[in-house]
């Protein structure tokens, strides 16, 4: 079985666009059974000839006004993941929510890669990453899901794990 890669975090950080910008690509497969997991998308993509499944998640939240429904999706996408994208708002700093995330992918004891998303260009790096060294992690993945800033690096380190 090819590797599942679970996009986590809170919503609104770029989840849906980093899985849009994967999906964009043309050797990009789509699950077609919306039924089943109406909160989670899965796609099949070619890598560099190398296979991952992708899912997006609705975003881990405490009160989701849904009963839990959607951070219960999350969890289930924690669970299943082979490989985990910790998707945080550059823009919004680190916050109670994202530290909450970040001890339950600790305690999960799979590979995490923390992407600080909503960086677009490098100015916006150094401006908006030093908070998030807070995580106490060794790396923290600069990206913009939305022009593609620090795209190429991330799945160049995705890469040797798939
Ligand atoms: P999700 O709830 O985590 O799936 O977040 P979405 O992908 O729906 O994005 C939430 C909002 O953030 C949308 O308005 C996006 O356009 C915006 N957004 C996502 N990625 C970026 C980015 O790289 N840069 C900027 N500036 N905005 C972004
Ligand atoms: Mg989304």
């Amino acid at each position: 079985t090819i590797p599942l890669v679970a996009l986590i975090g809170r919503p609104n950080v770029g989840k849906s666009t980093l899985f849009n910008r994967l999906t964009r690509r043309r050797d990009a497969l789509v699950d077609p059974s919306p039924g089943v997991t109406r909160d989670r998308h899965y796609a099949k993509i070619d890598w560099e000839g190398h296979a991952f499944s992708l899912v997006d998640t609705g975003g881990i939240e405490e009160d989701d006004g849904l009963g839990g429904h959607i951070r219960e999706q999350a969890l289930v996408a924690v669970e299943e993941a082979d490989i985990i994208f910790f998707l945080l708002d550059g823009r919004e700093g680190l916050t109670p929510g994202d530290l909450e995330i970040a001890g339950l992918l600790r305690r999960s004891q799979k590979p995490v890669f923390p992407v600080v998303n909503k960086i677009d260009d490098a100015d916006l790096e150094n401006e908006l990453l030093p908070p998030f060294w807070e995580l106490g992690v060794d790396k923290v993945w600069p990206l913009s899901a939305d022009h593609g800033y620090g795209f190429a690096e991330l799945m160049s380190a995705l890469l040797p794990l798939l």
